[in-house]
């Protein structure tokens, strides 16, 4: 009895506890998190000029939060936290393996920050591999390509959509994105149509106070080579509208002498500070 009162008392003082407040930021900030990465027996998908046929390799599948003093935005979601509970990985399909070392949760409990403190999620396509976390952000406001959610609608499901990922959109606040959309209003996180490798793909421009402009690929490029060479996978949706997107995101990057981060490139990720450092 005396037990029961005494965990009743802690119970009350926990509850009286003030929730924890949001941790702010007085200027734009890009955090790197380790979402997965992704193991294939034959890397040939990846060119449809053959450059990689029979190579094996990995991808990086990272998530981005970047912070500004208005808000915050999640930029792509990962593989999904629940493959973590399958330590050497869940088989995707034949030749293909998906590895979540960490959690994208338990990232964000390390820089003091919850789901429902994210005020935005973004996407910069819909495959399985950028949606995996999606729904733990029901609260946010979606900032959905109009041209991603109709293919995501229309039939067939387009190929490497998972539509279960992300159906927490169905319920939230959705904004759709026609052409290009500055998500604070003040030109320094901008979402840029970049279509091709799927109907309504985007890639993410920053505009740090110390680094400079900051590109984050989605996957408009898979490797440096790809970008070098201007490679794209086998799977794009459009040729066209790839080589198009590639040129106009070359051109930007010359103008702004802006870096480049080739979200599924590990040498690119590896370069870049981790959670909870960061890059401003
Ligand atoms: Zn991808």
């Amino acid at each position: 009895m005396v037990l029961l009162r005494i965990a009743l008392l802690i119970l009350a003082a926990v509850l009286a506890l003030p929730a924890q407040a949001e941790p702010k930021v007085e200027s734009l900030r890009l955090y790197a998190f380790d979402c997965g990465r992704i193991v294939f027996d034959d890397l040939g998908a990846f060119s449809d000029t053959g450059e990689y046929d029979g190579q094996p390799g990995e991808l990086s599948a990272p998530c981005f939060l970047i912070r500004h003093p208005k808000g915050d935005l999640l930029w792509d979601s990962g593989p999904g936290d629940r493959l973590a509970a399958t330590p050497g990985g869940v088989k995707i399909r034949e030749g293909v393996r998906a590895v979540v070392a960490k959690t994208l949760q338990s990232q964000l409990d390390a820089i003091g920050l919850r789901p429902d403190d994210i005020e935005y999620i973004a996407f910069s396509h819909f495959h399985w591999d950028h949606t995996g976390n999606a729904n733990a952000f029901a609260r946010s406001t979606w900032l959905l390509s109009r041209r991603e959610v109709q293919a995501l609608e229309g039939q067939p499901t387009p190929t490497s959509v998972t539509p279960d990922n992300l159906s927490a959109y169905k319920q939230a606040k959705v904004e759709l994105i026609d052409l290009d959309r500055d998500v604070f209003g003040d030109g320094s996180v901008r979402i840029l149509r970049a279509n091709g490798h799927t109907a309504g793909h985007q890639v993410l421009m920053l505009r740090l106070p110390k680094t400079g402009t900051v590109i984050l690929s989605g996957d408009l490029f898979h490797t440096r080579e790809n970008f070098e060479q201007g490679r794209m996978p086998v799977f794009n949706y459009s040729r066209g509208e790839t080589l198009g997107s590639m040129d106009r995101i070359r051109r930007i990057l010359k103008n702004t002498q802006g870096r480049l981060v080739i979200q599924h490139d590990r040498r690119d990720f590896d370069a870049l500070p981790k959670a909870p450092a960061y890059l401003d």
